[in-house]
């Protein structure tokens, strides 16, 4: 494993469309594992693809309730408001007050290529709106 270099705000890597991924191979397991370790070293609760400089649909997030990753993930339903300020990995200092869903269910698939839904409310739902925003280049 390996920690990636975190792409700061102004690179335009962050503002592009992040494609669908295709193949569910070990490449992508090693590298799944290095969004982990590089978001954990920085402390952060989430991580997306363009953020260490790949165009890739894949996040990970770990808000206190342990790991999760997401492949190719799309909200499926969102309900609810939630207010509250927002920080980035790739914004570091820079704090936003950003209003989301308060929950919200997601499509998506794990390293193997095995679908998942999950449900999730709370800083959990605003880690996932914040972190899929990235793969569409917000
Ligand atoms: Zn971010």
């Amino acid at each position: 494993m390996a920690v990636r270099n975190i792409v700061k705000d102004g690179d335009e890597v962050l503002r592009k469309i992040c494609r669908p991924v295709e193949k569910f191979d070990d490449k992508l397991s090693l590298l799944i594992d290095d969004m982990f370790e590089t978001m954990y070293k920085a402390n952060g609760v989430g991580l997306a693809a363009p953020q260490i400089g790949l165009l890739k649909r894949i996040a990970v997030i770990d808000v206190g309730e342990g790991p999760h990753e997401f492949v190719n993930p799309r909200i499926i339903d969102a309900s609810g408001e939630q207010t509250d300020t927002e920080g980035c990995l790739s914004c570091p200092g820079v704090w936003g007050t950003v209003s989301r869903p308060n929950f919200v269910t997601v499509e998506a698939y794990d390293r193997n290529g095995d679908r998942f839904i999950l449900s999730a409310s709370e800083l959990f739902a605003r880690a996932i709106c914040h972190e899929l925003d990235h793969l569409d280049g917000k």
